[in-house]
């Protein structure tokens, strides 16, 4: 058998060949989710930009509330969005969850903690005594406890989760820079595939495999030209791959990877471009074929499923996110306890489909077969085991959630 090579040495020579795009867009806030900043989103303003209640209650001077039961007249009323006139000493100032503190006013009492008294004319705000002992500065949120006037809150290279929308829209910023979506050409070959909604002739299977990896590429804010099912024929396979080049900075394709003589993927990318069928030491997968052809890449994936899906989220989503200028390429993972035995571990690197359980523990699919893309589903992520590495129930591995993967 061949020299295997690492995961780690296949991915350092995969990402030491592809550069990160250059062309970058504004794009809406709106439209930003999972994009890859390309210039710093910086604050303008302070956030909050002034001193706001937290609670529903009333602003006053600590103070003037010498003991509990003190009686206060009240001054003003105060909502959200209005700023109030400067608080006199020895009033309160009724006032609603987000306005700003009025100016001479150092505490907020919350209303459960007050009782309000009407004026007997029914004019005016009326009283209100306070029932509890305050301090300075309670229930106050700062101006800039957020976001200091000047920060960066999203620097260069971070990807955009709703949260970070959240904080750009926060600091008032309308649109961002991001780098342009990488256009991946996908496309699956075997002819034993059929779509899904078609009815199935002997010995064909659906093409899984479109779904998954179109998905996968979507999460990562591809833009997806979806080629379809190629014939396996070299003639079919070597106009997919042109086709392909001319429209796609990355080429991906599932199955006929291995050395098989129906697999025509090899000689038509070495016939249009250049290959190097590469043996990597991971289990599902195995086979993976790099290469170019024209200006664009080329990524051949395995075709079971599992296969798949594995080598992707190892390989190919780490060079996805670099071509968009992404700084976090490798996913976290966390040590927890296997709640399972795995005396027979194979001698590449194994990902193994697991599950964390009631204790806080991980269990194992108990099919960990390469085409069993049920395991795909029920999993919450991937043990990360060593090569040659055995599991006895107790020790504790890495894993890696597949929330850290999928996007
Ligand atoms: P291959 O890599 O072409 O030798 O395929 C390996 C296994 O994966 C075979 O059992 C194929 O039928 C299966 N396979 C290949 N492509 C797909 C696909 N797109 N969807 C589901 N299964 C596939
Ligand atoms: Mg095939």
């Amino acid at each position: 058998m061949s020299e295997l090579q690492s995961v780690d040495a296949a991915l350092a020579r995969l990402l030491a060949a592809v550069s990160p795009l250059t062309d970058t867009e504004a794009v809406s806030t709106f439209d930003a989710l999972g994009r890859v900043l390309a210039v710093d989103v910086s604050s303008a303003l302070d956030v909050p930009p002034a001193d706001n209640t937290g609670m529903d209650g009333y602003a006053l001077c600590a103070a003037d509330v010498a003991a509990l039961g003190t009686v206060l007249p009240v001054a003003q009323r105060v909502p959200a969005g209005v700023v109030g006139a400067a608080h006199l000493p020895g009033t309160a100032t009724r006032i609603f969850t987000g306005a700003q503190i009025p100016v001479g006013a150092d505490a907020v009492v919350m209303q459960e903690e007050c009782t309000a008294i009407a004026n007997p004319a029914g004019e005016g705000f009326g009283a209100v005594q306070i029932n509890t002992a305050v301090q300075p500065g309670q229930w106050i949120r700062r101006r800039g406890e957020d976001v200091q006037r000047g920060a960066v809150v999203l620097a260069a290279g971070a990807r955009l989760s709703a949260p970070a929308l959240g904080l750009a829209a926060s600091v008032g910023a309308g649109s961002v820079t991001v780098t342009r979506r990488p256009k991946v050409a996908l496309f699956s070959t075997g002819d034993e595939l059929q779509m899904p909604g078609e009815v199935l002739r002997p010995g064909a299977i659906y093409n899984s495999n479109r779904f998954l990896l179109r998905g996968l590429l979507q999460g990562l804010g591809c833009e997806v030209i979806d080629l379809g099912i190629v014939e396996d024929k070299l003639a079919a396979t070597r106009a997919a791959l042109r086709s392909a080049a001319g429209q796609a900075d990355l080429i991906l394709t599932c199955g006929g990877v291995s050395v098989g003589e129906e697999d025509h993927l090899r000689p038509a990318v070495e016939a249009e471009g250049r290959l190097d069928l590469w043996q990597i030491a991971i289990k599902p997968g195995k086979p993976l074929a790099f290469g170019k052809v024209q200006d664009a890449w080329f990524i051949g994936l395995p075709g079971n499923p599992v296969s798949s899906l594995v080598t992707f989220l190892m390989l190919v989503r780490p060079v996805l996110l670099r071509l968009q200028g992404a700084t976090a390429l490798t996913p976290r993972r966390f040590r927890l306890r296997a709640d399972f035995d795995w005396k027979k571990p194979d001698r590449r690197r194994e990902f193994l489909r697991a599950r964390i359980n009631a204790a806080g523990a991980l269990e194992l699919f108990p099919n960990q077969g390469s085409g069993v893309l049920t395991s795909a589903v029920w999993c919450d992520g991937l043990v990360d085991n060593p090569a040659g590495q055995a599991i006895a129930a107790g020790d504790t591995v890495d894993f890696i959630p597949m929330n850290e993967l999928l996007t």
